[in-house]
């Protein structure tokens, strides 16, 4: 009987809602899968981590990383339902450098524009990032 209420909660677990993981203990939220897949395709990394929506206080702020065990990344959820599909894909990025590659921010500037995903004001929405997504992409990855 244990044994069965063990395999009806691994089932429930495991199609409820959103990713779980079997190393560890982690949540992504569906939204998040995408963006997931292409960080971890680039990264070579897989992603344990507590991805969730919430409604950050702060205006300024569209996403947060915590460096918790495991870590958590929390996405402002106005903030998501604003942007583009590619404003979501950097903002999604950059908190998983934060968090997975244990990035800090990068604010230098090449012509006006900012060199790397982890410059602190999020740009995924502009035409620059659209025309150069694959060098930000590399750059995420190997710092330059
Ligand atoms: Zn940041």
């Amino acid at each position: 009987m244990v044994r069965l209420a063990l395999i009806i909660f691994t089932l429930v677990m495991s199609t409820a809602c959103g990713t779980f993981r079997p190393a560890r203990y982690a949540y992504i939220d569906p939204a998040f899968d995408t963006y997931v897949q292409t960080f971890e395709s680039i990264s070579n990394k897989q992603v344990h981590a507590i991805m969730i929506f919430a409604d950050i206080a702060d205006e300024e702020v569209g996403g947060t990383c915590t460096n918790s065990e495991p870590p958590l990344i929390v996405i402002d959820t106005p903030y998501w339902n604003e942007i583009t599909e590619l404003g979501r894909e950097q903002l999604v990025l950059h908190e998983l450098g934060h968090c997975v590659l244990n990035r800090d921010h990068k604010e230098n500037m090449l012509s006006g524009l900012p060199v790397s995903i982890m410059y602190s004001i999020h740009f995924g929405d502009e035409w620059y990032y659209a025309q150069n997504r694959a060098y930000y992409l590399q750059e995420l990855v190997y710092g330059h």
